[in-house]
């Protein structure tokens, strides 16, 4: 029996590489919903390939082009974010979550609500509604299963029966593009710059995200909601080769990581066939060329970013879904050219001084501090920038 997959985000850095793995295995997987935000190309190419069921895109004013796209094969069209969240709904076996931010926070309820499997890439809505998101999975009988590397290597290597023989677990951090750079090298780079990424292939966020480290910031916080550990047990390390995608300290000392070259099709491949194991079509790790493997501490001085997250992260409540919009927003206006690199931290630290919130008690409640954090964040820049 084939299993049935939807993919949230599929014409996004994850959703193409899911569906990579997906496509090699035809008689494996009946694809019931793909998604994208304003890709219709993208989008009716890959419904097409995989036969979809619905292809559903974000941007209602696109319907009439995915429909004309998809003239003639028999496919389902639907549009507009709510059409995201039914799609999310028809209960696939597995879901793949990979819209980028928190607009993918509706969907990936509503795919968690089915009691299914859910292979979750888009951390920030764990960021904002982690708490809330963990207990409705309980609540439905959910397996979530982390994409993200680090936390792919982290569930590898933990012992889910019993966390507390865990001493630390350690994020490893490549330290993105401008690792050795100074604080005025940073004050000059450019998009371009900040998303060409040294060893790993991603969308424009999370690779802005990887240069200023808020991303292993965000992914603390997304460990601690996975793993039930507590944030002083979490610790990051930087790892320029990334080849050790991340490690579990036992209480004897013994650490366990979790090693790979680094191609995001490896911990896909892993929650599509967990627990049993299949191919993927990934480079042989071949430690002997590589030579060599680094670790270094994390630099909170040139990196406010990681030191903003680790705070929020400590601080709880709604800090952490604050710090994630300011960040959505900042990182947006600088890959628009509107503020400069080392503004976007500036601006997290900004916003989390002027709004402080209290924990949100639901979805409703979380999306409502996001789209307050964001209108915060919007008028700093405006003060920011005359
Ligand atoms: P991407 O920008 O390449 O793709 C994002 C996808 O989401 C696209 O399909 C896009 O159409 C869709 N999308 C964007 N905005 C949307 C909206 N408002 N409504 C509906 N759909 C929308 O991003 P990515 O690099 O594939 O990352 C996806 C998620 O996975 C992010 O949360 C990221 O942090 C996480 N992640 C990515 C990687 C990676 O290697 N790319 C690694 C770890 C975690
Ligand atoms: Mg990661």
């Amino acid at each position: 029996m084939p299993r049935s997959v939807t993919i949230l985000g599929a014409t996004g850095s994850i959703g193409t590489s899911t569906l990579d793995l997906i496509e090699r295995e035809p008689d494996g997987f009946e694809v019931i919903a793909l998604t994208a935000h304003r890709d219709v190309e993208g989008l009716a190419a890959a419904a097409r390939r995989t036969n979809a069921r619905i292809a559903v895109i974000g941007d209602g004013s696109l319907h009439g082009a995915l429909t004309q796209a998809l003239e003639g094969s028999g496919i389902e069209v639907a549009s507009g974010a709510d059409a995201i969240v039914e799609a999310a709904a028809l209960g696939a076996d597995w879901t793949m979550a990979a819209i980028v931010g928190t607009a993918g926070l509706p969907p990936v309820m509503a795919a968690i609500e089915q009691g299914r499997t859910v292979a979750l890439a888009n951390k920030e809505s764990l960021v904002l509604a982690g708490t809330l998101m963990i207990g409705a999975a309980r609540a439905a009988g959910a397996t979530l299963l982390p994409v993200d590397s680090e936390h792919n290597a982290v569930f590898q290597c933990f012992p889910h029966e019993d966390a507390s023989r865990v001493r630390r677990v350690i994020l490893t951090a490549s330290g993105g593009p401008f690792r050795s750079a100074s604080r005025e090298e940073m004050a000059r780079v450019t998009p371009a710059q900040a998303v060409k990424h040294p060893n790993w292939a991603m969308g424009a966020k999370i690779s802005v995200d990887s240069a200023t480290l808020m991303n292993k910031g965000l992914e603390l916080i997304e460990a601690h909601h996975l793993f039930p550990v507590g944030h002083e047990r979490l610790a990051v390390l930087v790892h320029p080769q990334s080849v050790v995608h991340s490690m579990v300290e036992y209480i004897d000392g013994s650490v366990l990581a979790q090693l790979g070259s680094p191609d995001m099709r490896t911990p896909i491949a892993h929650t599509l066939a967990w627990p049993k194991r299949m191919h993927a079509p990934t480079e042989a790790l071949d430690l002997a060329r590589i030579g060599r493997l680094e670790f270094e501490a994390p630099d909170l001085e040139r990196f406010p970013a990681l030191r903003l997250a680790m705070a929020a992260l400590v601080a709880g409540g709604a800090r952490p879904g604050v710090l994630n919009a300011a960040n959505e927003i900042a990182v947006a206006a600088f890959l628009e050219g509107r503020i400069g690199f080392l503004d976007i931290a500036l601006i997290v630290e900004q916003v989390l001084s002027r709004y402080d919130p209290p924990a949100p008690s639901s979805i409703e409640d979380a999306l409502a501090v996001d789209a307050e954090a964001r209108e915060t964040a919007r008028a700093v820049m405006k003060l920011e920038t005359v």
